[in-house]
């Protein structure tokens, strides 16, 4: 009863239970949907946000991720038409 606010996100697919709604967001789309966002341009792991994505270069490569091109898109999109 102590622990009653602690709230738990099992896997609807598995029987993985997490502690955060993301991490099984994360989960579901990488091991159940296999959809990955960005993959590693230096071994071809597959990521599935671009927070993921930086940590993994940068800690298993050595680089650091700067600048996307969908950095570029977004800044076109967003200039107006006036
Ligand atoms: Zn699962
Ligand atoms: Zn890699």
């Amino acid at each position: 009863m102590m622990n009653s606010r602690r709230r738990y996100f099992p896997c609807p697919y598995c029987a993985l239970v997490c502690h955060r709604s993301d991490n099984v967001v994360r989960h579901i789309r990488s091991v159940h949907f296999r959809q990955y966002s960005f993959c590693c341009q230096f071994c071809g792991k597959g990521l599935g946000d671009r927070t993921a994505y930086n940590k993994h270069v940068t800690s298993k490569h050595g680089h650091v991720t700067g600048q996307t091109n969908q950095q570029q898109t977004e800044q076109t999109v967003m200039t107006s038409s006036q």
